[in-house]
């Protein structure tokens, strides 16, 4: 089953081009890692496939829909902007965001899955960054998505909430869902993607794998993205 598809997708802000011609399509069980450097249209994919924007131009289909009203209670999403009502407690907010979706999972379960039992009586202002993350996560994973958009989801983890992370994404994958998330790290994209997508300048410049992207062994990762995205030249200043 084909979980996202884009088809000639375009998004222009004014005169800034945020995606042109992109073309893509997600399978059921996939972990897609989307790379690309600042500004490369990462975010404004996924908020297309929320929608919160529409395209200027061309199609975007989630779970055979159109995005939006029709899919949200089949969709958890982690957004950089997502605001949270920073006097509610950890327990309170899972509750309230699960009742909004037809198959919540139990909010105990939730919390012992992002492993905060132990904040669940806490208000939102007090967690730690890392802590945040993690309820981002459990509010995302709450409702029991077939599709998860997690936007850099782990950039304020320590090494240790990284991997529990993972393995609880990982986990709702084993559950028949599918994951396209955002990151800048590529040893996480290398380690936790199945499949690796490069945007550069709102262009689709690589449909791989890790391991083919550096299959030749002569180059590392960063080496072939820097490459991928012009971005190496750009910082040499011989672009
Ligand atoms: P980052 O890695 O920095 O988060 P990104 O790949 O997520 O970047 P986007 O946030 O999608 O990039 O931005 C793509 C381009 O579109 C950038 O040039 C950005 O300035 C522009 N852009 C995004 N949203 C808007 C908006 N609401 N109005 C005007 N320009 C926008």
């Amino acid at each position: 089953m084909t979980v996202v598809e884009m088809h000639d997708v375009q998004k222009a802000y004014g005169e800034v081009r945020a995606l042109e011609h992109l073309d893509l399509a997600v399978e059921r069980g996939e972990i897609v890692a989307v790379l690309g450097p600042n500004g490369a249209g990462k975010t404004t994919a996924f908020e297309l496939l929320l929608g919160l924007v529409r395209p200027t131009a061309g199609t975007v289909t989630v779970l055979g829909e159109p995005p939006g009203r029709r899919v949200r209670g089949r969709v958890g999403a982690m957004l950089q902007s997502a605001g949270l009502p920073e006097q509610t407690t950890v327990r309170e907010l899972v509750r309230l965001v699960g009742r909004s979706y037809p198959q919540a999972l139990d909010t105990g379960d939730v919390l012992a899955r992002t492993a905060l039992t132990k904040r669940a009586a806490r208000t939102v202002t007090t967690l730690s960054g890392g802590e945040r993350q993690r309820l981002l996560l459990a509010l995302a994973l709450v409702g029991a998505p077939e599709l998860l958009l997690l936007d850099e989801p782990t950039a304020a983890m320590d090494v240790a909430s990284r991997r529990t992370f993972w393995e609880q994404a990982r986990a709702s994958v084993d559950d028949g869902a599918t994951i396209v998330f955002a990151t800048h790290d590529l040893t996480e994209a290398a380690t936790v993607a199945t499949r690796v997508l490069v945007i550069s300048q709102g262009r689709l410049v690589a449909d791989t794998t890790a391991d083919a992207l550096t299959h030749h062994g002569d180059e590392d990762l960063e080496e072939v993205f820097l490459t991928l995205t012009h971005e190496r030249s750009v910082a040499e200043g011989d672009d």
